[in-house]
């Protein structure tokens, strides 16, 4: 059997009561024993003063009854009922010399003692009556030595009455507002998580094919709402990073379609008719440039999908010197038939940390757009400077050039500028796109500066290690 896990409401109404329920125990026990510190205090305070009243104006005859005087004091302290039940008064010896006792009062050996030398003793004593009572001894002293011994005593029926009653409201009334607390709690977790309730509901009616609908904001500015900014936020950044992998589908299609169809359009025409071997090398020739601008494209665009998920490579330094080298072979070698001079500028050693071979990948892009872009006559310079901080890696030509407007568009998948579209560059318009997620992945930025007609300038700064 599987034990389903509470939920928040459960939870919470559990907390909550558990916590009430805690604190109406604790405050009922302290309660109890300040009522129960508070009612034997006053009784024996009350002892003390219906003793002190006989001490200090004892009987003249022991044997008669209490002095008028007297009664209505005692009375008062004591209560009718018990006036003249509860006292005694005793010789040194503990012999009883009043008669107005009915039940006689206890005189233990240790309140006896005490006595004789002066001092009163509280205790609490089991009466003949089956009763217990609080009892107090205190001795007269008079000239100087004890006379008498004068006992007053209060059955405890009466508090153990009241703080018996009060054990039985509390056995009631704690339940009981455990129950409501319960309840209260319940209600309140309820209350509290309805709007999480709510937006879990609007969530579920956010798909996929329409991520344009938002979380509804309460406009109460607390953790709710603000749980709605973070999900809208999330949301926003979802939308657009699905637009633009639709954006990109409908890109690599439309890349794919124009070979596509030019493939099949050479190869049809040539079914057409009986053709000489010559013509069928011909457009078979032709066919392969098609094939292999497909494969260029394809390697491309798995290029570009790693880059874009970061680097799988193990990160190790990497001497950008050597990687400058090997970049201005491969350009002089592309340049070569161009009659464009590439050449190595100001180089400084510099090492960062990163993939090797991607970073070289970045550069390659870099310095074949320049042989690319520029006419013959022009030049192509490379070279590597080093700050204390970064490395940067500038590649700079003489050619064409980049009209302002244009900077940040040419970073975009599948952009080709007019002026390089008009030349027959064949460029699948995703070499710079390449370029700059690698030196994203890198923790770098890759920056241009150009002007129309008047060369570029484009820089992979990296942090140097
Ligand atoms: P492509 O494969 O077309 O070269 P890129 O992403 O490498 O694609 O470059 C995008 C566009 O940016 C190019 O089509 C070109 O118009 C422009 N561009 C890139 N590098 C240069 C440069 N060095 N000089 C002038 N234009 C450039």
């Amino acid at each position: 059997m599987t034990i389903r896990p509470l939920t928040i409401r459960a939870r919470l109404t559990l907390w909550y009561t558990g916590v009430v329920v805690a604190i109406l125990l604790l405050v009922s026990v302290s309660t109890y024993l300040l009522l129960r510190w508070h009612l034997f205090n006053d009784l024996d305070a009350s002892l003390f003063t219906v003793a002190g009243v006989l001490r200090d104006a004892p009987p003249k005859d022991p044997s008669a009854p209490l002095p008028s005087d007297l009664e209505p004091l005692v009375k008062e302290f004591l209560g009718t009922e018990f006036a003249d039940a509860l006292l005694q008064l005793l010789d040194p010896e503990g012999r009883v010399r009043s008669r107005v006792l009915r039940p006689g009062l206890p005189l233990s050996r240790e309140a006896r003692a005490n006595a004789l030398r002066g001092a009163p003793t509280l205790e609490t004593v089991d009466l003949t009556t089956g009763d217990q009572a609080r009892l107090l001894t205190m001795p007269v002293v008079r000239g100087g030595r004890v006379a008498d011994l004068v006992q007053v005593a209060m059955p405890l029926r009466r508090t153990r009455q009241t703080l018996t009653r009060y054990v039985e409201t509390l056995a009631v009334l704690v339940p009981l507002g455990a129950v409501l607390s319960a309840v209260g709690g319940w209600l309140l977790a309820r209350r509290a998580l309805r709007p999480v309730d709510r937006m879990s509901q609007g969530a579920l009616r956010i798909s996929a094919e329409d991520l344009s609908r938002r979380l509804e904001r309460r406009g109460t500015q607390d953790e709710i709402d603000r749980l709605a900014d973070t999900l809208n936020a999330m949301l926003a950044r979802l939308q657009a990073a699905f637009g633009e992998m639709q954006r990109f589908t409908a890109d690599v299609a439309h890349e794919l379609r124009t070979p596509l169809t030019a493939l099949r359009g050479g190869i049809e025409i040539a079914l057409r008719a009986e053709r000489s071997p010559e013509e069928y090398r011909r457009v078979l020739v032709s066919s392969i440039e098609e094939v292999d601008q497909l494969i260029r494209l394809a390697e491309d665009l798995l290029l570009l999908s790693r880059s874009t998920i970061g680097l799988t490579a193990a990160r190790q330094p990497v001497d950008l010197e050597p990687l400058c080298l090997e970049a201005l072979e491969i350009g002089v070698r592309l340049a070569q038939s161009k009659g464009v001079a590439v050449s190595m500028g100001a180089t400084a050693p510099a090492v960062v940390k990163g993939d090797a071979g991607a970073l070289r990948r970045a550069l390659l892009n870099l310095v074949d757009n320049a042989v690319k872009y520029t006419p013959a006559g022009g030049s192509v310079v490379i070279s590597l400077c080093r700050t204390r901080e970064s490395a940067a890696l500038v590649v700079e030509d003489t050619g064409i050039g980049i009209d302002p407007a244009d900077d940040g568009r040419i970073f975009e998948r599948f952009v080709r500028l007019d002026a390089g579209r008009s030349r027959d560059t064949g460029g699948s318009g995703l070499g710079l796109a390449i370029a700059r997620s690698i030196v994203l992945a890198h923790g770098g930025a890759l920056e241009v500066d150009s002007r129309p007609s008047g060369g570029s300038r484009f820089t992979i700064r990296l942090p140097a290690l």
